[in-house]
Order: C-alpha cells, then sequence, then structure tokens
C-alpha cells in the first residue's frame, strides 16, 4: 500500500515543477537548482556570482533552508529579487514550495533564476522543481569520496562545482581520485574547480562564462 501513496506524491510534485518550468520559459528565465551539502559554498558562490555579473545579468534567487534567513539576508544585499522558503523540518525543495516561492518574484525581469536547495545531496536530486539544470557543489573539505557516493547527483548535474581549491593545501582530499570518480559517473559533464572566496581566478571566471553562455538560451532546454 505505502508504495502508490509515495509515486503519488512524486507525480503531484511532477505535475507542478512542469507549470513553474513552462511559467519560467515564458518569461524567458533560465533556472539553476543548486545542490550540495551544508557549508560546500553555495550561498557564497552566489554573493561572488552576483558582484561580477550584476551589471550584466538580472539574477534572481529562491533560498531553501530548514530555519533561518541568514542566506536570503546576505543575498538580499546583492539583489532586490530574493525569497526564503522556509522549510522546517523539510530537507529539500519540493515544486509546491518553488511554485509559491516564485509568486514573489517579478519573473519577466529576471534572465536567471537560482534556486539555492536546502544542503543536502541526497532527496534535492529526486524532487524535480521545474529548473533548466542541476548544478551539483562538492567542496575539498567535505572529502574525496562524495562523489562516489552520491552517483546520482554527479549524473543528473549539468555542470560540476568543486569548490574551495584555495584549501586543498591544507585537507587531506585526493583530487585525482574525485576527478577520475566524476568521470566515471559522468563523462559529459563540465566539471569546474574553483575557489568561490578567491573568486578573481580561472576557474570562477569559467564558472561565470558557463552561467552567461547559458542564460539567453532557456529557450532551447527541455525538462532537466
Ligand atoms: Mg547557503
Ligand atoms: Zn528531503
Amino acid at each position: 500500500m505505502q508504495v502508490p501513496i509515495v509515486e503519488n506524491v512524486l507525480k503531484l510534485n511532477d505535475e507542478i515543477a512542469e507549470i513553474n518550468r513552462k511559467a519560467l520559459k515564458t518569461s524567458g528565465v533560465f533556472t539553476v537548482n543548486l545542490i550540495g551539502s551544508p557549508g560546500c559554498g553555495k550561498t557564497t558562490l552566489l554573493e561572488a556570482t552576483f558582484q561580477r555579473l550584476n551589471d550584466q545579468l538580472t539574477i534572481g534567487v529562491i533560498a531553501g533552508d530548514l530555519t533561518t534567513a541568514r542566506d536570503a539576508e546576505r543575498l538580499a544585499q546583492w539583489s532586490d529579487h530574493v525569497v526564503q522558503i522556509s522549510t522546517g523540518k523539510g530537507c529539500h525543495l519540493d515544486a509546491n514550495q518553488v511554485r509559491q516561492a516564485m509568486q514573489n518574484l517579478n519573473l519577466d525581469k529576471l534572465d536567471v533564476l537560482v534556486i539555492e536547495n536546502v544542503g543536502n545531496l541526497i532527496c534535492p536530486v529526486g524532487f524535480d522543481l521545474g529548473q533548466d539544470v542541476k548544478v551539483a557543489m562538492f567542496s575539498a573539505t567535505e572529502g574525496d569520496d562524495k562523489a562516489a557516493k552520491h552517483p546520482y547527483l554527479v549524473q543528473e548535474a549539468s555542470v560540476i562545482l568543486f569548490n574551495k581549491t584555495d584549501l586543498l593545501e591544507y585537507v587531506r582530499f585526493d583530487l585525482d581520485l574525485f576527478r577520475a570518480d566524476v568521470v566515471k559517473l559522468n563523462p559529459h559533464t563540465p566539471l569546474i574547480e574553483l575557489s568561490a572566496m578567491n573568486h578573481d581566478q580561472a576557474g570562477f571566471e569559467k564558472w561565470i562564462a558557463w552561467l552567461v553562455q547559458n542564460a539567453p538560451h532557456a529557450l532551447q532546454y527541455g525538462p532537466a
């Protein structure tokens, strides 16, 4: 009896995700579902991205967290288009929460919407939010086995970010092993190695180039 109930929850989620996707595409918004562990640097990456692109692109953020509006408050210093979702005990965002948050955004003004998912590498992967792409974020402080241990996230991501390269010399992290795991799981997806804290470097510019390249072409993307 329980399996059909779970299936219905996901089916309803997928239906709402399609409604979100249609609304976002109609407004010409390129939408990223950013998925990574707590503390991997998602919000720091977005702060640096705003700093770098505010003159070129209008970026909105929907920030999901269990409690506190700390991330949204940090990001609101850079943009008027920031909405917080408090998930309470929920460990991922679902399409209906994003639907409600979207009602607080003027989609026609946005070029890009980043949905900063709840810090979690597991169930956010299974819930379609209506995004164009999923972006996976790992970091040097999490251990080099995280890609291998979270294959579904790696396989579904359109780009994989590896953050905190500036800390590699201080932590035990086999970068060659991590790279090999990523290539084995998803040989076609770019792996961008960067430091969101020291964002004046080549890796960060690759992320910016990827975002800018994709932003105006949202209508070409199918469901992620
Ligand atoms: Mg955050
Ligand atoms: Zn969850």
